[in-house]
């Protein structure tokens, strides 16, 4: 794994020529890594050598926070319920220290702008700027937690629950392959069995390897795969 830490682990997709692309993946193998891939899977962090620090990637933060504070708007003014899409909705009080309820009056059901998104259950309060910070830098998971003063446990678990929460805002996914915090890659060897994983779940894994000359060179290569969001989330 070595070699590989020295590789840039993530190329922007978009560099990459479509025919190159295609043309690494076996016809055969699905990019979705088998279970034993994904569990060998690990996060790679760049090693840049001139030292210097990773400052991120200000337009991911920036665009984190501002979703962000809309699911914590204290506006009244009813969204369409997360639950039936009914139009039907009221607001409903707020609690101490609480985001606006509403009521919606298809279901009958009390919601917020949280209610059935990824975010619903994380507790970030203070710490999500931090946090979506973090999230497009090149630093390590046990780094992030101390930074935090979280575990590490939980910095993964934002992490994979905040790049669910980019596809659904951007199911393009444009925004999620920005995340570096707690990204996983696996190695797939190139000549796999034809044998189809079962379509348990989507999945949005994506080739992380084009670029890396040392694994161009080789024959019959391994592919380095970054993995999505749907796939960790299946693995827990
Ligand atoms: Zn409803
Ligand atoms: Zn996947």
């Amino acid at each position: 794994m070595s070699r590989l830490q020295q590789q840039q682990p993530t190329p922007p997709e978009r560099d990459i020529p479509a025919a190159g692309r295609a043309g690494r993946v076996p016809p055969q193998r699905p990019l979705r890594p088998f279970a034993d891939e994904l569990r060998r899977a690990t996060t790679l962090i760049h090693v840049r050598a001139s030292g210097a620090a990773d400052t991120g990637d200000a337009g991911l933060a920036a665009y984190l926070l501002s979703a962000w504070r809309e699911l914590h708007s204290a506006s009244h003014v009813p969204p369409h319920c997360p639950r039936c899409g009914a139009h039907k909705t009221v607001y409903d009080g707020t609690d101490e220290g609480s985001v606006p309820f509403f009521h919606c009056g298809g279901c009958r059901q009390r919601f917020t702008r949280l209610t059935g998104t990824p975010m619903a259950r994380l507790r970030l309060e203070d710490k999500a700027e931090t946090f979506f910070q973090l999230a497009s830098q090149q630093v390590s998971v046990a780094e992030a937690a101390r930074r935090l003063a979280i575990k590490s446990e939980t910095v993964r678990h934002w992490s994979v629950q905040t790049r669910l929460w980019l596809l659904e805002l951007d199911p393009q996914g444009e925004w999620e392959r920005r995340v570096q915090l707690g990204v996983r890659y696996a190695v797939m060897p190139a000549s796999a069995p034809g044998e189809s994983a079962p379509a348990m779940h989507a999945c949005r894994c994506t080739i992380a390897s084009d670029d890396s000359e040392a694994l161009a060179e080789m024959e019959n290569a391994p592919l380095l795969i970054r993995v999505c969001p749907l796939c960790e989330q299946s693995a827990h």
